[in-house]
């Protein structure tokens, strides 16, 4: 998922790869490393940032090398330290690997090469894949690219992997499936990295890799071939990219490049969990404390912002499957009250950077008070899965965005597969019911493609509103926590007054608010309150409110009814917030864009009035305000 730079050709390579990963570090990560050949194979790595850690642990090695391989590491199998950092050593350490991606067998890998002797030295899936391509090398006794290619062909899961041998002293092996890999062609030199930026200064020219390809690659020979040993001819594509377009992969803002990235980054949270076709639904950090969860007489949700809303769709999801009352609680308001945690509750925190300070304060009190704790986390190894007696990573990347949009759709998945899971444990669900979840969930990464495959509709519905002062957003059921998350996504980028709030309570107050100036975004989807969402578009329309509506495809009543539909593709009711929230990020997005706001680094700009004095203007480009910055936006 993170950062991938190797060179071979005729340059020092250790200066490419250092200035390669300082260009990569946009994409964020918790280590880095390289290695380099010079009297053996070596690996220097280090938890914590390319210049600092690393580039001080090197400083009196010899570092003398034409060739080399380096990489930033977001972790997902074990916590960022030094030896989880890659690159990885094989068992006999005559190969190295960089890998960005996620080995879902790699348990099953790990077993097989431990029966066999092997010893591993990391937590990681990646390590235990380059043991596994060595092992093949030796009792098959091929080729190394030949075990690259039978490896590759047992794995399962997603891999971008730049390997580098002791036995071939010029040689880079690469390969990908699922993760980008571009290899940047030079005179007499190749450059690869998992995306342009630290290529582009050194060449123009490029060849994207292709899933399923693996390439040899000498200073002065480039050859790929597919894994079934089939030849590819490169294609050469030039780049005009800037490298900031690059690091935003062509999109305009890392928001949107994040929204769009949604498809994956819900496939990758349940990578390895999921197999509707085998029944099966694992995560393996509940494991141990699953029948804690099970037995539970209450569960308290704890998050701040867009998690808090997470948390509101898992409250509706756990106690339809799974039967458990369930609070949902402001980790800010949780920790200020001397709330009463009794035995048998549960509590579950949700954080995207596992760092959020009030989620945090929560979970010591709840701990304080007896509870066990599950987290819900994005980064790894983060302050709150250590904090947490067990809990599921949401892995859905780094989030450079401050508008949290792919982190809210695999906080979403984990929590309801976690709902699921229990249920099953529980018998609250029908075995029909549980494997229909399981398809269901599996359709989710397509279905939010087709909804993003209509952005330039939302983009033309965000043209007619983007002057408005004040947007109600209005759902229920499930909806209703979409419609709290819609209105949050609007404020937060926009500026745009927005309310959040269930259709039904509409008539008790709000209502008062609609006229002509009024859009009311409506999240009315095929669901158990379709007919009563119906009556209150009714009650906006009479009182001449402007009605965008988020519906399921071909929806004939409402589209007769609202100015402007958006449709999303019909899926089980409990799983429709995964799709329902989409069309409302691409709606903030796109208002925030038309009316000239930075979308990347929105309010905290504006609350801090760091702007109107000239003294405050550079300190707004100071490292020390930006991380302030960061921090208070973290959530
Ligand atoms: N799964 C690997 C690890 O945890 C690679 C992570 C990455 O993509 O950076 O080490």
């Amino acid at each position: 998922m993170c950062g991938i730079v190797a060179y071979t050709g005729y340059r020092e390579a250790y200066p490419v790869l250092l200035k390669g990963l300082k260009r990569l570090e946009y994409r964020g990560y918790d280590s880095a490393g390289i290695a380099l050949l010079n009297n053996g194979l070596n690996v220097y790595k280090k938890k914590g940032k390319v210049t600092g850690e690393l580039e001080v642990f090197v400083k009196d090695k010899n570092l003398s090398s034409t060739i080399g391989i380096g990489h930033t590491r977001w972790a997902t199998h074990g916590e960022p330290n030094d030896v989880n950092a890659h690159p990885h050593y094989s068992f006999n350490e005559n190969l190295a690997i960089i890998h960005n991606g996620i080995i879902e067998n790699y348990s099953a890998l790990k077993q097989d090469l431990i029966n066999k002797g092997h010893v591993f030295r990391s937590e990681t899936d990646s390590e235990v894949l380059i043991h596994f391509i060595e092992d093949i090398k030796e009792n098959s006794n091929c080729s190394l690219e030949e075990a690259v290619r039978l490896a590759l062909h047992q794995v399962v899961g997603a891999y971008a992997i730049v390997i580098m041998s002791k036995d071939h002293p010029d040689t880079l092996f690469a390969a990908r499936k699922g993760s980008p890999l571009v290899i940047g062609v030079g005179k007499n030199e190749y450059f690869v990295a998992s995306d342009a930026t630290p290529i582009i200064e050194y060449t123009n020219d490029v060849v994207y890799l292709d899933d399923y390809e693996i390439a040899v690659i000498t200073k002065n020979k480039l050859s790929i071939k597919t894994i079934e040993d089939v030849v590819t001819t490169p294609y050469i594509h030039t780049l005009e990219l800037e490298l900031e377009a690059i690091e935003k992969n062509g999109f305009e803002h890392f928001m949107l490049k994040e929204i769009f990235e949604q498809p994956k980054s819900v496939h990758d949270s349940m990578r390895g969990r999921i197999n509707a076709d085998g029944g099966r639904l694992v995560l393996g950090g509940l494991r141990e404390y699953l029948n804690t969860l099970t037995n539970a007489k209450r569960v308290v949700i704890l998050g701040c912002g867009t998690s808090w809303h997470a948390g509101l769709v898992a409250e509706y999801v756990f106690e339809e499957f799974a039967r458990i009352p369930v609070e949902v609680e402001y980790a800010s308001e949780f920790r200020y009250r001397n709330p009463i945690i009794n035995e048998g509750d549960v509590v579950i925190a949700i954080s995207q950077s596992g760092e959020t300070a009030d989620t945090l304060a929560a979970i010591e009190l709840a701990k304080s008070k007896g509870a066990i704790i599950f987290g819900v986390c994005n980064a790894v190894g983060s302050s709150i899965p250590r904090a947490t007696h067990a809990g599921a990573y949401t892995h859905a990347g780094p989030e450079i965005g401050v508008a949290s949009t792919k982190a809210f759709t695999a906080q979403v998945t984990v929590l309801t597969m976690m709902a699921i899971c229990v249920a099953k444990a529980k018998g609250t669900i029908t075995e029909t019911l549980y494997h229909e979840l399981l398809v269901e969930l599996e359709t989710v990464p397509a279905k939010i493609q087709k909804i993003l495959d209509k952005h330039n509709q939302i983009h033309y519905i965000s043209e007619v509103f983007k002057d408005a002062h004040n947007f109600l957003f209005l759902g229920r059921g499930y909806n209703f926590p979409v419609a709290l998350e819609g209105a949050l996504k609007l404020k937060e980028i926009s500026y745009i007054h927005a309310e959040g709030y269930p259709a039904a309570e509409m008539k008790h107050g709000p209502i008062a608010l609609i006229d002509e100036e009024m859009p009311v975004v409506f999240i009315a989807t095929k669901d158990s309150s379709y007919e009563k969402i119906v009556s209150n578009i009714q009650e906006v329309r009479a009182r001449k409110g402007r009605v965008i509506a988020v519906v399921t495809e071909k929806d004939e009543l409402i589209q007769r009814m609202a100015e402007f539909v958006i449709e999303v593709p019909h899926i089980h009711e409990a799983l429709t917030p995964l799709l329902s929230v989409i069309p409302l990020q691409l709606l903030s997005y796109y208002i925030a864009v038309l009316r000239g706001c930075n979308v990347d680094q929105p309010a905290t700009w504006r609350n801090l009035s760091l702007s109107s004095s000239p003294r405050w203007g550079t300190l707004i480009g100071s490292e020390r305000i930006k991380n302030k910055l960061k921090s208070l936006n973290r959530r």
